[in-house]
């Protein structure tokens, strides 16, 4: 796999933030939401694919990007078989970031620029 081709799409319902990670609540530990660029979000766990499972990390070596409704996963660097893939979740929060779901979206990745939140600023490209 090599840098910039594409890996899967981020299938999931279309919704908020809000019911999406009320969902989530309990089921703590994994998180199955992409931030799109408006505020909305997609929801891996209703209906979603195996991209569900990529983990956040602040040095990604995927990327999503966005195309309309749609987030397709791309590599952003070569990719060998059996190597984990991680992508930023760059999560749009709506409204006041409290204390708990700053605690829930914590990130432990190690990365030297680790934000230690999964909660995005996306850098905006365009
Ligand atoms: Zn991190």
């Amino acid at each position: 796999m090599a840098a910039g081709e594409r890996l899967i799409q981020y299938k999931g319902e279309v919704t908020r933030w809000r019911p999406a990670a009320a969902r989530q609540r309990s089921d703590v530990g994994h998180t199955f939401v992409f931030g799109l660029s408006d505020g909305r979000v997609i929801d891996g766990s209703r209906g979603g694919n195996s991209a569900r499972f990529l983990n956040h990390a602040c040095a990604p070596n995927c990327e999503a990007i966005e195309t309309g409704d749609r987030i397709y996963v791309h590599a952003l660097t070569d990719i060998k078989p059996g190597d984990e893939l991680f992508i930023d979740y760059g999560l749009e929060i709506e409204g006041e970031i409290s204390e708990d779901i700053r605690a829930q979206y914590v990130c432990h990745c190690g990365a030297s620029t680790c934000r230690q939140s999964m909660i995005g600023h996306r850098a905006e490209s365009s």
